[in-house]
C-alpha cells in the first residue's frame, strides 16, 4: 500500500487584524519530504503514521508539513501555494491507497472561507474516489459540508488541553488503512450542536461526556466518535460546536448515535460552557483563595486563539491595584526583549511594554523595570510535551512593585511554568501568576496552584459567545438565541 501524508495546520481568528503570510509558516518551519522532517508539534503525527506503515510494510510519501501561530486569515496566495504543493505531491508522486492528512479545521484564508474543505475536494478529485482519504483535526475545528463528503474519515482531538494528538492519529491511521483495504466502510452521521463556545475537557460535565464518547467506540459497528467544539472567533458558516460518528457501514445508525450524543451535549450547555471572570472579579478573589500560587489565565489575550499577546489591560489593573507578588507572561514584546538584551542583567531602565499590537492590545505601560534575567532562546514544552520556543526573552521586574513580567519575542501563549522558571524567577515564592492562555496551561500548572481562576477580560478574543459580531456565521446559534430554529 503507498500512503501519502501531509500537515497544514493554523487556526484563523478572522476577527484578528494580524495577517498569516509566509513569515508566520516559516517561523515554525515549511518542511517537505522525509529528509527535512524533524520531530515536533506538526509533525510527530507524520512520524508516527510512517512508522505505522513500516511495520505492516506499506510506502509513505511526505509532502508539506507545517504551521503558523494563529493570527489573522492567512495570505491568499500563500494559502493556494502551500495547497498546491501537496496537490502537486498527490498526482505526481502518486498512485496512492491512502492519504492521511493533519489539518486544524478552523483555517481561513482571503476568499477561502473553509481551506480544509477546499484542499481535501480537490485531493479527491485527483486521488478519485476509491483511495482512502483520512483527515485528524483540532477540535476547535469548522466540519463543513466539502470536509464531510470530501473525507473518508475525519477525526477531532477529544480532549482540551490537546493531549491525546497521538492517539487520535494512531486511530486514523489504522481505520483509513482498513478503509483502503476494504475491510471496513465508514459512513459518517453528523449532527449540528448550534453551539458557538469553549468547552474544557477537565470540568467533570464535559469529562463524563468525552469519557461516554470513547465508551460508544468500544460498541460493535461503531468506528470512531468525535466532538467538534467549533472556534468561536471564525466567522464563517459553519462555525458550530457537532458531533461525528463514524460506524462501519450502517448510515442510519451513525445518524441515530450522532442524534442522541449530541442531545446530551446540547443538555450539558449550561454547565460546561466557558464562562470567565472580569479582571477586577478575579483579582478580588485573590484575596480569599486558598494559601498558595493563584494561576490567573488571560484568556481574552491567548496568541493561540490569534490574539497578539502584548495586552496590557491585566498588568495595568494590578499596578493600579498595588498588587505585588505577581508575575504574568509571556507577553510578546520583540522591541522590548531587544532593550532588555542591551541593558543587559541587572540593567534599570525606562520600558516601554506591550500595548503595541492592535486596538485590542490596550495602552502601552511606561515603566521603570530591572532586568532580572536574559534568554537568548526561551524553551518551553507544549501541550503535548513537544518543546515550542519563544525566541528571545527576558524577565523583568518593575521597580517598586513587586511584579515580574516574561517578555518574549515570538508570539506564543504560556504552556507551562517554565515560561517563567527557566529564566531563573521562582513562581512558588509569589501570590500570582497570569499566563496568557486559554486552557492549555492548565494540565503543567495544576499541581502547582492553590487556585486557577480564568480571566475574560478585553482583548482579541471576546468572552461574550452571544456577543461575537458574526457577519457570515447566523445568528442562529447558542447562547445568541435560547432555541437556535436550525436544530
Ligand atoms: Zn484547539
Amino acid at each position: 500500500m503507498r500512503i501519502l501524508t501531509a500537515a497544514l495546520m493554523t487556526e484563523t481568528n478572522t476577527f484578528s487584524p494580524m495577517p498569516t503570510g509566509w513569515a508566520a509558516f516559516e517561523e515554525f518551519g515549511i518542511q517537505r519530504g522525509r529528509e527535512g522532517l524533524t520531530p515536533g508539534v506538526v509533525t510527530a503525527p507524520m512520524l508516527l503514521w510512517e512508522e505505522l506503515a513500516r511495520a505492516e510494510g506499506h510506502e509513505v510519501v511526505h509532502s508539506v508539513a507545517t504551521f503558523a501561530q494563529p493570527a489573522g486569515p492567512t495570505v491568499r496566495a500563500v494559502y493556494e501555494a502551500l495547497r498546491d504543493e501537496i496537490l502537486r505531491d498527490a498526482a505526481e508522486q502518486g498512485p496512492f491507497d491512502a492519504v492521511l492528512l493533519l489539518l486544524h479545521g478552523a483555517m481561513v484564508a482571503d476568499g477561502y472561507d473553509d481551506c480544509e474543505g477546499d484542499l481535501i475536494g480537490r485531493l479527491r478529485d485527483i486521488v478519485g474516489p476509491s483511495v482512502a482519504i483520512g483527515a485528524e483535526l483540532d477540535l476547535h475545528c469548522h466540519v463543513s459540508p466539502a470536509m464531510a463528503r470530501g473525507a473518508d474519515l475525519l477525526i477531532a482531538f477529544k480532549e482540551y488541553p490537546h493531549t491525546d494528538g497521538l492517539d487520535r492519529a494512531r486511530e486514523l491511521y489504522r481505520l483509513v488503512v482498513d478503509t483502503a483495504a476494504g475491510e471496513v466502510r465508514p459512513v459518517l452521521g453528523l449532527h449540528d450542536c448550534g453551539m458557538v463556545g469553549l468547552y474544557f475537557t477537565q470540568t467533570p460535565s464535559m469529562r463524563a461526556f468525552v469519557d461516554g464518547m470513547s465508551g460508544l467506540e468500544r460498541q460493535p459497528n461503531v468506528l470512531s466518535v468525535s466532538l467538534a467544539h467549533g472556534f468561536p472567533w471564525g466567522d464563517v458558516p459553519d462555525n458550530s460546536a457537532k458531533v461525528l460518528v463514524y460506524t462501519d457501514g450502517d448510515a442510519p445508525a451513525a445518524a441515530a448515535h450522532a442524534r442522541r450524543l449530541g442531545a446530551d451535549f446540547w443538555a450539558l450547555r449550561d454547565r460546561v460552557a466557558f464562562r470567565g471572570l472580569g479582571i477586577d472579579e478575579a483579582l478580588d478573589r485573590v484575596a480569599s483563595a486558598p494559601p498558595g500560587l493563584v494561576v490567573l489565565a488571560d484568556t481574552a489575550d491567548n496568541t493561540g486563539g490569534g490574539a497578539p499577546g502584548d495586552s496590557t489591560y491585566v498588568l495595568a489593573r494590578l499596578l493600579e491595584r498595588g498588587m505585588g507578588g505577581a508575575c504574568l507572561g509571556p507577553l510578546w514584546d520583540p522591541v522590548a526583549v531587544g532593550f532588555c538584551h542591551e541593558a543587559g542583567v541587572g540593567g534599570e531602565l525606562d520600558l516601554r511594554v506591550g500595548g503595541k499590537a492592535c486596538s485590542a492590545s490596550g495602552q502601552p505601560l511606561d515603566l521603570r523595570i530591572k532586568v532580572r534575567g536574559l534568554s537568548q532562546d526561551l524553551r518551553t514544552p507544549s501541550y503535548s510535551a513537544e518543546i515550542v520556543s519563544l525566541g528571545a526573552a527576558a524577565w523583568i521586574e518593575i521597580v517598586g512593585a513587586d511584579i515580574h513580567v516574561v517578555l518574549c519575542a515570538r508570539r506564543m501563549q504560556g504552556f507551562s511554568p517554565m515560561v517563567f522558571t527557566e529564566l531563573g524567577l521562582d513562581i512558588g515564592a509569589l501570590r500570582i501568576a497570569v499566563v496568557k492562555s486559554y486552557n492549555h496551561f492548565y494540565a503543567a500548572f495544576a499541581p502547582i496552584s492553590a487556585e486557577i481562576l480564568h480571566i475574560a477580560g478585553p482583548g482579541a478574543i471576546m468572552g461574550d459567545m452571544a456577543a461575537i459580531p458574526f457577519q457570515k456565521r447566523s445568528a442562529d446559534y447558542w447562547p445568541r438565541v435560547r432555541e437556535p430554529a436550525s436544530i
